[in-house]
């Protein structure tokens, strides 16, 4: 896949607004601030194709980017403290309509900080994944962050944390110093080929 052909194709803040579902689609998921903006950024090897933002939440709108052959599907970040509950509903409808709307979903990215312990929303969120029929894997971000020993302490907890999804693949991710970023890229092109 040419990751670096990667273009913003449109926001959607609506199902309406959904374009229509054709080639492969790879989602990104994860809570505001884990670092999923730059975790596209460096697997397409760009400085600002999404925006790396430092005021999370903002943007509640799912933004997809066009590559030859697949969509990037980045899903507005959950778990912002300061929005307000219909804003949260509203998160939720999009979200739940855009996974059961029918499209061809190839392959679902979630992402969990790799510091610290999963959040409710992230749980919830890897509970419906493990119990759809969607492929997933997760991504742990900020692994350059953790020293050698509290790497190894945090991979046994993450290993109890997340027991209730044996068998999905973990991949420790650095938008840093690329740890992780060509795994994930494989991922990708795996789940876009079949
Ligand atoms: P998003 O809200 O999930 O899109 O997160 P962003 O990509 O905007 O990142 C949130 C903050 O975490 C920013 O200050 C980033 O510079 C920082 N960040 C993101 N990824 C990494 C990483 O791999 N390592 C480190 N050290 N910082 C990161």
């Amino acid at each position: 896949l040419r990751f670096d052909l990667a273009q913003f194709e449109l926001a959607a803040a609506m199902l309406p607004q959904l374009p229509p579902s054709s080639d492969a689609e790879i989602v990104f998921s994860g809570r505001s601030n884990v670092g999923k903006s730059s975790l596209i950024n460096k697997l397409c090897n760009r400085k600002a194709l999404a925006r790396v933002s430092n005021t999370p939440g903002k943007t509640a709108t799912i933004n997809f980017y066009q590559l030859p052959g697949a969509h990037l599907v980045d899903l507005p970040g959950y778990g912002y403290a300061k929005v307000s509950q219909g804003e949260k509903r509203r998160w939720a409808n999009l979200i739940e309509g855009y996974f059961e709307s029918g499209r061809r979903i190839a392959l679902v990215i979630q992402l969990i900080d790799m510091r610290h312990p999963p959040t409710a929303d992230d749980l919830g969120m890897l509970q419906y994944l493990a119990h759809s029929d969607f492929r997933f894997i997760v991504a742990l971000t900020k692994s350059d962050k953790l020293k050698p020993m509290q790497r190894k302490k945090r991979m046994e907890e993450i290993e109890q944390e997340l027991s209730m999804i044996e068998g999905v693949a973990y991949v420790p991710f650095s938008s840093l110093n690329g740890e992780g970023a060509a795994e994930v890229r494989d991922w990708i092109s795996k789940a876009v080929e079949e």
